[in-house]
């Protein structure tokens, strides 16, 4: 990440070559409606006029995803990740329709695929299924033709058939493995927002729009919570080098390419040695967080592995992790997981705990979340978790838990002072526009 653009970039670079591959992708906001999914279709009809191929992956309509999981959850509370991602998955294939129907509506020919029709290949790890394999062959012999292919974000198929979804705001990861398996020239992520941010925008009034970030801090800014991105659609990006740019769908669909090609965030691979480099780049957050304690555990060899293991056995993310100094032979465990795994991981540790453990309690709090300083300028500074420690005393905010890479410093704190926090950050490290 960087400060705002230099007037000379290398990377802002216009050329788009003749009857380039482009992977298009909407968010749910952008498909909201009939309206918007029309001024989708006007801007791919415009891209593909223009000479390009084009490949389109929607998301679900703006809500419809929520609202199809609600229903399940309505049925039944022993929910099947099968069945949950069989629902789920029908809002994009909703869109994919819709999407086709109004480009054919300007002449346009387009077509069509749910996941498995492409097939895009997964593992079978429901809800939160990985990518495995992308079959070109079909859609590779649409685009020849000419035709728009679009795609259903979110899903893919395991081995044995069953629909899978990739986790919740996986269309970006959908886009950017097609890009990657297509060798598309560029991905753009039209949502809405105008690009990434210094912090949310919808959180810091003052967060600046960076021109250009790198795929690293991305990645850190996504895992870490800023949802602007996918992590594993960066994590694609960066493997493929794929030309990633996050730009608004919200905009004059009829805005002329070059200008469109100018906007928005522009994803990098390198850092950009010309420029003063900003120490911390971006502040990012997490609101669902919660943090599960076991206290008196015996400190003997293999205690983590028995605490974490039977949670990693039941696809449980584990986040922040600290261990206490022991005394008399006991320690404290600490560590996080998203509020959606809360109740699943207190349900296997209150099974365990007392008889293969042997801790003297299990405690948790399902409402704290973590905020973060992210920025590769960290590497060559110190200093940085000074600042963010006296900014969040001063604002009389507690630090729970910490944690720390190269290029970031996480804390973790009580959820209600989650956008103090992120605001105090961001101006304590001078990020706003100004
Ligand atoms: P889509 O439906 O298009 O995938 P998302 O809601 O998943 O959109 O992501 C866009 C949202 O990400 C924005 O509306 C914004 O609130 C949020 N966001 C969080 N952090 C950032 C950031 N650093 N820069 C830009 N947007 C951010
Ligand atoms: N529709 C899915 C969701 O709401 C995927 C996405 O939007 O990227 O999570
Ligand atoms: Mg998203």
């Amino acid at each position: 990440m960087r400060r705002d653009a230099a007037p000379s970039q290398p990377f802002t670079t216009l050329l788009i070559p003749a009857m380039a591959l482009i992977v298009h992708k909407y968010g749910g906001t952008s498909m909201g409606s009939i309206e918007r999914i029309r001024n989708v279709a006007l801007r791919v009809a415009k891209w593909h006029r223009a000479g390009h191929q084009m490949m389109v992956v929607p998301s679900a309509m703006a809500g419809e995803t929520n609202r199809l999981l609600e229903l399940a959850y309505a049925v039944s509370v022993q929910l099947e990740p099968r069945e949950l991602d069989m629902i789920a998955a029908t809002g994009e294939q909703i869109s994919i329709g819709l999407l086709s129907l109004a480009l054919k509506e300007l002449g346009v020919g387009a077509r069509s695929y749910a996941g498995w029709q492409v097939p895009i290949k997964t593992d079978s790890t429901f809800t939160k299924a990985r990518i495995i394999e992308i079959d070109c062959a079909r859609v590779q012999c649409d685009l020849d033709a000419g035709q728009v292919v679009v795609i259903a974000g979110f899903q893919g198929v395991d081995g044995e058939n069953n629909i899978t979804t990739l986790g919740r705001g996986g269309s970006d990861t959908s886009a950017l493995a097609l890009a990657a398996a297509f060798a598309a020239h560029e991905c753009l992520i039209y949502t809405d927002v105008d690009g990434v941010y210094t912090a949310d925008p919808r959180i810091v009034d003052q967060a600046r729009r960076l021109e250009c970030i790198t795929c690293e801090e991305m990645l850190e800014m996504a895992s870490l919570g800023s949802k602007v991105l996918h992590t594993r659609s960066v994590e694609f990006a960066g493997k493929y080098r794929v030309k990633t740019r996050v730009l608004s769908s919200l905009t004059d669909p009829a805005m002329p390419l070059e200008e469109e090609m100018q906007s928005g965030t522009l994803m990098t691979f390198e850092e950009d040695k010309t420029m003063e480099q900003a120490v911390v780049s971006g502040i990012a957050h997490q609101r669902d967080e919660a943090r599960i304690a076991l206290l008196g555990v015996p400190d003997t060899p293999g205690i983590a592995y028995q605490i974490l293991g039977p949670i990693a056995h039941a696809h449980i993310d584990v986040d922040m992790i600290v261990q206490n100094q022991s005394v008399q032979g006991r320690t404290d465990f600490t560590f996080t997981v998203a509020r959606s795994d809360y109740a699943r991981a207190l349900d296997i540790l209150n099974a365990s705990v007392k008889t293969q453990i042997g801790a003297h309690q299990v405690v948790g709090d399902p409402k704290v979340s973590k905020v973060s300083a992210v920025g590769v300028g960290m590497r060559s500074h110190v200093g940085v978790a000074s600042t963010m420690f006296r900014t969040l005393a001063e604002e009389g905010i507690n630090i729970q838990m910490i944690s720390t890479s190269e290029i970031k410093i996480s804390v973790l704190i009580d959820e209600k002072y989650m956008e103090l926090a992120v605001r105090a950050l961001h101006k304590a490290f001078a990020l706003e526009r100004g």
